[in-house]
């Protein structure tokens, strides 16, 4: 029977692990931390938003979205479902088609992958750090902190550069570059923006449901609807993250403080701060007034200005940017540079929307994987 190493026992290195014992290959996931799927546990705020019902190659970002397509096509949003439910659980979508389970609680996701990992027998090693794979006639040798392995595939699954107190410091791209792989540029996304600080003093804590749009060279490339929080240094919130994707430094991010209300109706209204009592929070009307400087208060209101100064960096991204190309695997996500050794998640040049995109495709990668595993 053949082992299969599977490296990094996140989202998709859990999936892919119970996808390839069910085909009846002996499998060991080797992790790093002292527990598996601890991002998972963390994601949706908690709530785990695994996928989307509105599922296309059209929300994500890679050097290859046709085969991002294909892949889609084989394993999308309901395989999804379908493969969370047969290890328990229910799974629901919210009004505006995100995925999470009924329990509302991402770390019993964690909990449903434990179960069925121990439950059909794969081997976990957890404080298990790989530090560098090799090739030794037609087997892999895992070189561990402590020991190694010998087997004969390898499934690198060890995540991006995102977030690394979840274990994700961008350590694997080594591992893959050590077979001749390359790595796109890599840049955190999902993440809060940085503005200029003149442009969101006093604004602090405020939340609107709001309308972002991402302008670069005066040209719209981006417009999306959500939730809008001002920080100390600049915007976050769902609206902001999504935007996150399409946005970079010296951006100019148009904010409609009050999508439903159009200008005209405000323009009527707007005369000065207490004209605004109940239509924005005294917090913004303050900071509103104060910036409009007895100008259009209503073009501020439909029309709010952000420089795009940065990001708060990868320490506080959901996703990475970039990865291993595509293009430099199979259909199968198989190494065009070394048979045997294959590629799932965050750690490929994949990268989706907010909103359930990244656990997506770190399902839908896992799936090719163990589908095409030889
Ligand atoms: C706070 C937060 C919230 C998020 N919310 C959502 C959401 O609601 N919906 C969504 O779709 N996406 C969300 N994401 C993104 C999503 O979680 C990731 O894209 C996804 O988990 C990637 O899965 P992965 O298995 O490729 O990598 P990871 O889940 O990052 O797992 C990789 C694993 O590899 C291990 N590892 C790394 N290097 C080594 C090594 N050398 N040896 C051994 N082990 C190693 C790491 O410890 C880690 O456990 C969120 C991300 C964050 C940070």
């Amino acid at each position: 029977m053949k082992k299969i190493a599977v490296i990094g026992g996140g989202a998709a290195g859990m999936s892919v692990a119970v996808m390839l014992k069910k085909r009846g290959f002996s499998v060991l996931v080797l992790e790093r931390g002292e527990r598996l799927g601890r991002k998972l546990s963390a994601t949706g705020n908690g709530q785990g938003n695994v996928t989307n019902t509105d599922m296309s190659k059209a929300h994500y970002f890679s050097d290859d979205n046709e085969k991002v397509a294909r892949a889609l096509a084989r394993f999308g949003a309901n395989d999804t479902v379908k493969f969370l439910e047969s290890m328990g659980g229910i799974f629901l979508p919210d009004a505006r088609g995100r995925v999470y389970p009924a329990s509302r609680q991402a770390s019993a996701i964690t909990d449903l992958f434990r179960r069925e990992l121990a439950r059909t027998g794969v081997e976990i090693r957890t404080g298990a750090f790989v530090k560098g794979v090799s090739r030794k006639g037609e087997k892999f040798i895992i070189e561990l902190e402590k020991g190694r392995e010998e087997v004969d595939r390898v499934v690198l699954a060890a995540g991006g550069k995102a977030a690394e107190n979840f274990g994700t410091d961008g350590n694997a791209y080594a591992i893959a570059k050590a077979f001749g792989h390359t790595v796109t540029p890599l840049s955190p996304v999902l993440v809060q923006l940085k503005c200029r600080a003149d442009e969101v003093r006093g604004l602090r804590g405020i939340r609107v449901d709001g309308l972002v749009r991402v302008l670069r060279a005066g040209k719209e490339i981006y417009s999306g609807r959500g939730d809008i929080l001002f920080t100390d240094n600049g915007v976050s919130g769902d609206a902001v993250f999504r935007a996150s994707s399409y946005t970079e430094k010296g951006d100019t991010l148009l904010l409609d403080l009050l999508p439903d209300v159009s200008e005209e109706r405000l323009t009527s209204l707007c005369a000065g701060e207490d004209s605004l009592l109940c239509v924005v929070n005294n917090g913004l009307a303050r900071a509103l007034c104060k910036r409009a400087n007895g100008k259009n208060l209503a073009a501020l209101i439909k029309r709010f200005p952000l420089t795009v100064e940065g990001t708060l960096g990868f320490m506080r991204a959901q996703a990475t940017r970039g990865g291993v190309p595509l293009c430099e695997t199979d259909e199968s996500l198989q190494s065009k540079h070394c048979k045997g050794l294959y590629f799932a998640g965050e750690i490929l040049n994949v990268d989706g929307e907010c909103g359930g995109y990244n656990l997506q495709w770190a399902f839908t990668s896992a799936f090719l994987v163990a589908e095409g595993m030889e």
